[in-house]
């Protein structure tokens, strides 16, 4: 008997977490962290024993996939981990960034509760100790895309290449009942086949029944040709006029898309003369772990290698990485573009920059990824004529520019490109979705594939 329990990504796009199980043998697929409206979610007691967890399978690195582990392991979970190698680096990198956020956000806190005379404050997640832990007490194996693995006796799975970010597999998990091979499929995030620094999602021909992820099965990306163009327009335009460009952005995939979007620039002569600063140690230390495997790099990435050893690097480019060097970018006037987090804006060093710059008229701040309600990034997107950063009213002159197209996420096409390879596909159960994305995925699963999806809700058990 197999049958799947969900414990997050139901309903909302974070916090992914679903237990398998067959026969005797315990499976969890991701343990990611609920953020935005679903943050309190974090504080709440698991709904399983992480003792009883055999084996915790990541599909990809992204915190909402991959941020709650620390906290199944404090609590008890002693089992393996299977995890791609790209995606074990870029794991560590991001939940020690994931416990530092959570220590300072707790330090600031406590002082207000110390202000107001009281003493108690429940402590962060998990701290960086128990991010240490996580990857040396627990055994962690590394497979490969595409080979087939025996789990247990009459269990296998095969990791494929999801696209997604660098490492970000769907995970294929085949079992026997009553004599009959059976193939579930978790999806995890799939990816938008932009071709920029990763091979395309691999094609899933088992799948009987398939987990899927739903972030943007209602929409339709604007061509990864055209968003480039607007990228690259901006930046030309705004430096022919000695402005700088600030660009928010996330340090892990989309950082290193901009990088090779303007080393090709670069190259072709199209960048006017300016300098380049990847203000992020964060992303510094993710575009090391990009550099680290150029096989999983896209062509286009592999002959940046053939030509000068680099994936992303050219004349123009400095990595800041310590905080001496981030305030010596003021130092440079005009021509400069800035890369730096937090992407949404909500700290981090690119907050100093728009003190620096976002209330001058030639300066240019351009959105490439999603700004989500209550963050700063969004309050300017929606037309703040002026922001208050570190106590000080700042007035917004810089021009505004949103790039929509970036997503590394796939759209309804597809999503429904990749389903289309799956000859054998009973059963679909939707999930990393908003309702909204999902009510309407699932009338056009209806419609175009005479599939009956199921919207999991949290808590569902569901026998396969
Ligand atoms: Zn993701």
């Amino acid at each position: 008997m197999a049958s799947v329990k969900s414990y997050g990504a139901t309903g909302e796009v974070t916090g992914s977490c679903h237990i398998l199980e067959i026969d005797e043998k315990t499976i969890m697929i991701d343990c990611g962290m609920f953020q935005g409206l679903e943050e309190e979610m974090n504080k709440k007691a698991f709904g399983f024993n992480p003792k009883e967890i055999d084996y915790l399978f990541v599909t990809h690195a992204h915190l909402d996939h991959v941020g709650r582990i620390p906290r199944l392991v404090k609590e008890g979970f002693s089992g393996k981990i299977y995890a791609t190698s790209a995606t074990m680096d870029l794991a560590e990198i991001i939940l020690h960034d994931s416990a530092k956020i959570m220590s300072e956000d707790f330090q600031t806190r406590y002082r207000k509760v110390l202000r107001k005379g009281k003493t108690k404050l429940s402590k962060p997640m998990y701290d960086a100790l128990d991010v240490e832990k996580t990857f040396e007490v627990i055994e962690w194996i590394n497979p490969e895309y595409d080979v087939y693995y025996e789990l247990a006796e009459g269990i296998s799975f095969r990791y494929r290449n999801a696209g997604h970010i660098l490492g970000s597999a769907f995970i294929e998990i085949s079992y026997m009942e009553e004599g009959t091979s059976h193939t579930i499929v978790f999806s995890g995030d799939i990816g938008n086949d932009n071709k920029l620094i990763l091979p395309a999602l691999a094609e899933c021909s088992k799948a009987e029944t398939l987990y899927v992820e739903t972030t943007y099965a209602n929409r339709e990306h604007q061509s990864i040709e055209l968003t480039v163009e607007e990228f690259k327009t901006t930046i030309v335009e705004t430096l022919n006029a000695d402005g700088n460009v600030l660009i928010p952005s996330f340090a892990v995939e989309r950082t290193q898309e901009l990088l090779c979007i303007l080393r090709e620039m670069y190259h072709s002569g199209e960048l006017p003369k300016c300098k380049v600063f990847l203000d992020s140690p964060m992303a510094t230390k993710a575009t090391e772990v990009y550099r680290n495997y150029p096989d999983e790099l896209s062509k286009k990435c592999q002959k940046n290698i053939e030509e000068d050893g680099t994936v992303f690097n050219f004349d123009s480019l400095f990595y800041t990485e310590t905080p001496e060097a981030s305030k010596g970018i003021n130092e440079t006037k005009s021509r400069a573009i800035i890369i730096a987090g937090s992407g949404m804006c909500n700290g981090g060093r690119i907050v100093h920059h728009f003190k620096h710059r976002i209330w001058e008229s030639k300066n240019a701040l351009i959105f490439v990824g999603y700004q989500a309600e209550g963050t700063l990034g969004r309050e300017i997107l929606n037309g703040a004529e002026w922001i208050n950063v570190f106590g000080e009213d700042i007035i917004v002159k810089a021009s505004v520019h949103t790039i929509n197209g970036f997503s590394a996420h796939a759209d309804q096409k597809g999503i429904l490109e990749w389903m289309a390879s799956m000859k054998n596909l009973k059963k679909v159960f939707l999930i990393h979705g908003e309702k909204e994305a999902q009510e309407v995925f699932q009338e056009v699963l209806h419609e175009k594939m005479s599939l009956d999806a199921h919207i999991v809700k949290y808590g569902e058990q569901i026998e396969l």
